[in-house]
């Protein structure tokens, strides 16, 4: 509950003057989907991308935050809430900052990743779900967690023993059992190309 002698101060210089000094649009790429479904791949090579094309950006995925920021934070559905709270606030803050903010967590929750839709403004929020089979993700298993999940050691793990709720009308499906990692990333520069949030 905010104090109520904390009064939100109003600040002369707007977001979009923040971001127009630097040729781009600020918003949040926010990439949900299933662990080893692809999005801190695609992720990364899509900040490579923008940054080599000069845009401004930062990075933020689900294990790194959880050595700092949320280090106190764990797994239940509770847990995972206030995880992707947070997330959403300081993204919302780098939005406001002008930088364009790519995000991979996999975000299981749709009630979660439309609590973030809702801090920013329209449209500055972008959703992505990489889309893959859990049968690929468990072949994938690049850090062993699937096979570990179905041995009983990882209670809580999104599509053994939690549910992921597929997003319903994501701004983008990168489909990444069927499009290489190049295509995943032209699939979303073309999207941020088409509503003007970078140039061509
Ligand atoms: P997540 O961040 O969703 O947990 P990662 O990106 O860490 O997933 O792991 C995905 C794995 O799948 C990596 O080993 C990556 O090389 C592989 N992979 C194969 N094809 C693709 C693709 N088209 N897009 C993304 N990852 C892919």
């Amino acid at each position: 509950m905010a104090e109520k002698n904390v009064v939100w101060h109003a600040h002369k210089l707007t977001r979009q003057e923040r971001a127009a000094i630097k040729g781009h649009q600020s918003c949040i790429i926010w990439f949900t989907g299933l662990s080893a479904s692809g999005k801190s791949t695609v992720a990364n090579e899509l900040e490579y991308a923008l940054n080599k094309k000069g845009m401004h950006t930062y990075i933020r995925d689900g294990d790194n935050i959880r050595h700092g920021l949320n280090k106190n934070i764990g797994f239940s559905a509770e847990d995972r809430k206030e995880n992707i709270r947070r997330i959403g606030e300081v993204a919302k803050l780098f939005v406001d900052a002008g930088v364009l903010v790519i995000t991979a967590f996999i975000s299981p929750f749709k009630e979660d990743r439309d609590t973030v839709r809702g801090l920013v403004n329209a449209g500055e929020f972008i959703e992505v779900y990489a889309k893959c089979p859990i049968s690929v993700c468990a072949e994938r298993d690049p850090k062993g967690l699937y096979k570990k999940a179905m041995a009983g050691e990882i209670k809580e793990f999104t599509g053994i023993s939690q549910p992921y709720e597929e997003p319903v009308n994501p701004e983008l499906v990168v489909e990444t059992d069927k499009l290489s990692v190049e295509e995943c990333v032209d699939k979303v520069l073309a999207y941020l190309k088409s509503k003007d949030i970078i140039k061509g």
